[in-house]
């Protein structure tokens, strides 16, 4: 059964000038050759019947005295027209397949040039925030400079109480401003492939110490109880110490972060048979379940409590960084409102 839509596709095709164009339509011609034996077939046998031979006076007599053969004279044209319409049905397909492929061959070349555009702004942006970020850093280390310099220098006299706390929080402030600085050339080497990380045999043991006597301080002066359940000696095992520092300093940073007062920040590490596990828990705020990928993501900070300190790099650096380390892995756990867990884990 022909479809509806087929059937008036047909009919609206032999209301079209191109069935009837024998010169653009060729199934014209198809038609009319294959609609010719027909009269020739049924007056033949016509004629045969009545043992009748086949002259032009016998054929017309024939015809007159039978009409119906009219019908089968006219099959040819009929045929002629059937498949011209076809024709037309099929020159139609023709020109929307080449619309729709030319379509797509603009279309394609469309997102060729515009990957091409994306490609040369992302360049430029790298080679600007590699630039921008060593440009900031030099000034950062001289402000820094003076600043110890004010602190400690004896022939400058004495420094007031205010004068002494205005130090202090520049001094802090510039620290702020440095370590998003060297969060930013981080990125920048991620991106331009050469972010890379010294790996030694090492006792990581000295290193979660001095992270941790930094952080002592943090959060005893926020409220936060603060636990470590670290073996009294550690494994050798190959790593980049300073890297490594880096990555629990950012965990404990975090922690910090988002625990309210009154909370409780735990640091806990097991030598395992075939790597070291390191975890960094805390009652703080918690992720949703939708965003414990997400988080791991570059400049990703999640919304409903975005921090105005960071530049959601940290996770994505320190991902970074235990990924290049052997059987290096690092993952969160996280109830919204109880708490996060992030652990991370490298190989012996
Ligand atoms: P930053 O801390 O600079 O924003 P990070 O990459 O370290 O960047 O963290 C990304 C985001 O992950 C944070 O902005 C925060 O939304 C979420 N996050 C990280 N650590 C914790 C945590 N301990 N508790 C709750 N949310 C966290």
């Amino acid at each position: 059964m022909p479809r509806k839509h087929t059937v008036l596709e047909f009919l609206r095709a032999l209301f079209r000038g191109h069935t009837y164009d024998i010169r653009r339509n060729s199934y014209i011609i198809f038609g009319i050759l294959w609609g010719i034996p027909i009269p020739i077939v049924t007056i033949g046998i016509g004629l045969h019947c009545l043992g009748e031979t086949a002259t032009v006076t016998n054929i017309v007599n024939h015809v007159v005295a039978y009409p119906i053969n009219i019908f089968f004279i006219f099959h040819p044209l009929i045929f002629g027209i059937v498949f011209g319409a076809m024709g037309t049905i099929r020159a139609d397909e023709e020109t929307q397949k080449l619309i729709y492929e030319k379509n797509i061959i603009d279309k394609n070349e469309e997102l060729f040039n515009t990957n091409a555009r994306l490609r040369e702004l992302d360049k430029m942006k790298d080679t600007f925030l590699s630039m921008v970020t060593h440009e900031l850093k030099n000034p950062l280390a001289t402000v820094k400079g003076y600043i110890s310099f004010l602190k400690t220098d004896k022939e400058s006299g004495v420094l007031s109480a205010v004068q002494k706390h205005a130090l202090r929080v520049s001094e802090d402030q510039i620290d702020h401003l440095d370590y998003l600085i060297s969060e930013l050339v981080d990125l920048s080497m991620v991106r331009s492939g050469k972010f890379d990380v010294e790996i030694v045999l090492t006792d990581l043991t000295d290193t979660i110490n001095k992270v941790i006597e930094r952080f002592s301080g943090i959060f005893d002066k926020n409220g936060i109880t603060f636990e470590k359940r670290i073996p009294v000696s550690l494994s050798m095992v190959m790593a980049d110490p300073k890297r490594i520092f880096q990555v629990i300093n950012n965990l404990l940073e975090n922690a910090a972060k988002f625990t309210e007062s009154g909370g409780k920040v735990t640091v806990g590490v097991e030598d395992k048979d075939k790597s070291i596990l390191f975890r960094v828990s805390d009652t703080g705020i918690g992720i949703e379940k939708e965003n414990l990928d997400k988080i791991f993501d570059k400049f990703y900070q999640i919304g409903s409590y975005k921090q105005g300190s960071g530049l959601g790099l940290g996770l994505a650096i320190s991902q970074n960084i235990i990924e290049k380390h052997k059987g290096g892995r690092i993952w969160v756990e996280s109830e919204p409102g109880a708490g996060s867990t992030f652990f991370f884990e490298i190989g012996k």
